[in-house]
């Protein structure tokens, strides 16, 4: 039962560097592209500009702030 739970801590490890490691990208990429990063409109959090959705000349983090945003300002 022991040697059960030490496999899942393992495999728990294993997937969470995988995870981070995923979400950061190369350092390389980061200075060869050094993109504006925009603020969304609608929660304040910065992203790349490449990531985030333009509307109305507002930037967005996602398409659910877009359209909370547009909700509140109709
Ligand atoms: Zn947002």
């Amino acid at each position: 039962m022991s040697r059960l739970i030490f496999l899942f801590a393992i495999g728990a490890v294993v997937y969470w560097l995988l995870k981070s490691y995923l979400r950061q990208p190369p350092k390389k990429d980061i200075s060869e592209s050094s993109e504006d990063m925009v603020r969304c409109s609608q929660c304040g959090v910065h992203l790349p500009k490449s990531e985030s959705i333009l509307a109305g000349g507002e930037f967005f983090c996602c398409e659910a702030h877009r359209r909370e945003h547009a909700e509140r300002h109709k």
